[in-house]
């Protein structure tokens, strides 16, 4: 079996000085399943007069999934969907061809933790026409001390509604007290455990919040410790048979489809829309990185 990896968080700043700490994309490790990114927000309460303010700006070929532990959030996209996006619901955004959406604080000055993740479409879906779903209503049943969540895909005879292309798994775990869990794996998924606030014990090996730990193929079962107040995210998927190229908050198969998206985006082409009436501020993107040099394309 292999061992764990452990895959350390980094800063990114989403404007204003509010910083997230990000563990997917990693050089370690770039996907799980077709997860292929994942952003920790929180738990944090804002400063009066402050909050988390995201201008509109544009994706394509993935699915942005938003998990809201505290605080609400108000997602606005071109299509005009207006969300409240609240604790205990999944928030589901298709991209596909292209989509652009604003995420601002329902009210500034409170408390805000916050998952946030990206699933990358199969190429077969990667142009699809661009949607907007809320699941108000998630499987969460208790195991010992532990309250689960189904977020995404199939867990033992339950399943998540959340329409998705890829097998694909997501648990939100939780506990008041300290906790014991086994989980059944299937062999086939490769696994990813961040612990959210908490350490956490797996298979004996304790890893640090906000630390990713990565379980590659093979596993059939695994035993978590958690300790009192714990909360953490567990995905899988099976792994993604073509990689995918990540550029800022686009997601594609080449370069191609990141410099028509890049492109559209710059020239206010209507492939993207137009959030609300338009007079939000539009983020820019930032230059493609294989104009000058041929580093490795990341998001920002
Ligand atoms: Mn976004």
């Amino acid at each position: 079996m292999n061992p764990i990896v452990r895959i350390q968080p980094r800063n990114a700043d989403l404007g204003d000085g509010m910083l997230v700490r990000r563990t997917l994309p990693n050089r370690q490790q770039r996907m799980i399943g077709a997860w292929c990114f994942l952003d920790h927000a929180g738990p944090l309460q804002f400063e009066p007069g402050k909050g988390m303010h995201v201008g509109a700006h544009p994706h394509i070929g993935l699915q942005t999934f938003t998990w809201l532990i505290e605080g609400e959030v108000l997602h606005r996209d071109s299509l005009g969907n207006e969300q409240v996006i609240r604790p205990r619901q999944v928030n589901l955004m298709t991209a596909g061809h292209g989509t652009a959406h604003t995420e601002v604080s329902l009210r500034d000055g409170e408390r805000l933790h916050a998952a946030q993740l990206w699933i990358a479409l199969p190429p077969q879906h990667k142009d699809c026409a661009p949607a907007f779903d809320q699941y108000p209503v998630l499987p969460r049943w208790r195991d010992g001390g532990a309250e689960l969540t189904l977020l995404a895909g199939r867990y033992r005879q339950r399943e998540a509604p959340a329409r998705i292309h890829s097998p694909l798994l997501g648990i939100d775990i939780a506990c008041e007290e300290a906790s014991e869990l086994a989980l059944e794996l299937d062999p086939g998924f490769e696994y990813g455990l961040l612990p959210l606030v908490g350490k956490l014990g797996v298979d004996g090996e304790i890893i640090d919040t906000d630390e990713l730990a990565y379980l590659g193929k093979g596993r059939r079962k695994l035993h978590l410790a958690l300790p009192a107040g714990a909360r953490v995210l567990f995905l899988g998927g099976e792994p993604f048979d073509e990689p995918v190229l990540m550029w800022w908050n686009f997601v594609g198969f080449g370069k191609a489809d990141i410099a028509q998206a890049q492109a559209a985006w710059e020239q206010g082409d209507a492939r993207f829309g137009t959030v609300g009436d338009g007079r939000t501020p539009r983020l820019v993107a930032p230059p493609l990185p294989w104009r000058d040099g041929n580093r490795e394309a990341r998001p920002a």
